[in-house]
């Protein structure tokens, strides 16, 4: 017997309804926060273990079919992206260093034992992904348009061992702020930990398996008011590595440190991005060990991603101790997020070529 496929059969000759629709949905966007506003459609491409990916298909955005049995069940055998759309002023939709994510998302399958989609393939899924779903790109200044891209392990095995099909799916959904109520308030957790030191774990790639973990750490810091938990190194347990789905960085006399990629912490494409950013201004970026203790004593301490942005820390607190740290507009982090977003909106000139335009 086949395995059961996550393409339903019946998809076929569906392909001519496939395409923009154009009246407005009814959503308020000045409402939109972070959670799943489902759209019309997502992208599935199909391989067999061995093989490589070669053509996907956009359908109608619904549950999809797997096997109970499949490799994404039992065993995890899986990884996801996040990348944004955006609206500019002109009318135009932009992705940011989508590349960066396909290369993520290669590195990921390889350590998974995956086949991944090309680079090309990637970044044309997205697109038109973005395309069939454009008219749930919020308009410029009231959010973006969230894309998840998934490669998972969808056949049907029984043994621990590398699935025997896999799927590449992209769905969207319009998102605004990740974070409500403005800076955060973190809890370092000194009980668990969210990877394990080195390059020998997974911490480094956005592996399924990392995730659920921390939920333990995030119910218990948000039941006792704090926005997110930040993790500390599981080797020593004294150093600072990244909060549940955002890298760190610490400013002290205006020299900016954050910690190393070293394959304990995901190597964020906004990470990168913000360091080019501040060493074109100027500043010096260390990436290096960051102790708590220095942390504590730090000027300023932002988290960032694609999801946060770039997000002003209020406050950290370790054990017993509480450390409080200035926010406002005249901050560095509001002046790098500033560019970063001019960048991302097309309001500000890409002279890295960071943008991608999608139609
Ligand atoms: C996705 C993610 C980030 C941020 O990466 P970006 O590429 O900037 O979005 C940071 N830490 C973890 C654990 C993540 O999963």
């Amino acid at each position: 017997m086949a395995p059961p496929s996550i393409l339903r059969d019946n998809e076929e000759g569906s392909e001519s309804d496939i395409g923009e629709k154009n009246n407005q949905p009814d959503i308020n966007w000045e409402e939109l926060g972070f959670s799943l506003i489902p759209t019309d459609y997502m992208y599935a491409m199909k391989c067999a273990k061995g093989e490589k990916f070669s053509q996907g298909t956009l359908m109608p955005y619904g549950n999809i079919e797997l096997s109970p049995s499949a490799g994404i069940l039992n065993y995890g055998q899986g990884i996801f992206e996040g990348l944004k759309a955006y609206r500019t002023e002109h009318g135009r939709i932009l992705l940011f260093r989508p590349e960066e994510n396909a290369l993520r998302m290669k590195i990921g399958a390889d350590r998974l034992c995956m086949p991944s989609p090309s680079v090309e393939q990637f970044v044309d899924a997205v697109k038109q992904t973005v395309i069939a779903n454009k008219r749930w790109v919020p308009p410029p200044g009231k959010g973006t348009l969230y894309l998840r891209p998934l490669l998972m392990g969808t056949g049907a095995a029984l043994g621990v061992a590398p699935s025997p099909e896999y799927t590449f799916l992209i769905y969207c959904s319009p998102v605004g702020n990740y974070h409500k109520g403005g800076p955060l308030n973190l809890k370092v957790e000194d009980k668990f930990y969210r990877s394990i030191s080195g390059s020998g774990g997974t911490g480094g790639i956005k592996s399924v398996t990392n995730y659920a973990p921390v939920y333990t750490s995030t119910t218990e810091a948000k039941a006792n008011g704090f926005s997110d938990v930040l993790f500390l190194d599981s080797a020593t347990g004294k150093n600072i590595e990244e909060a549940t789905a955002c890298n760190i960085f610490v400013v002290k006399e205006n020299a900016i440190f954050t910690p190393a990629i070293d394959g304990a912490i995901l190597p964020g494409i906004t990470r990168k991005t913000i360091i080019d950013i501040a060493i074109d201004l100027g500043y010096k970026v260390m990436e290096r060990s960051i102790s708590v203790e220095e942390m504590m004593n730090a000027d300023e301490v932002f988290c960032t991603g694609t999801a946060v942005v770039v997000t002003s820390v209020a406050s950290v607190t370790y054990k017993e101790t509480r450390a409080e740290y200035k926010t406002g507009p005249e901050m560095l982090s509001e002046k790098l997020r500033g560019i970063l977003v001019g960048i991302q909106t097309g309001c500000l000139e890409d002279k890295k070529s960071w943008t991608v335009q999608v139609d």
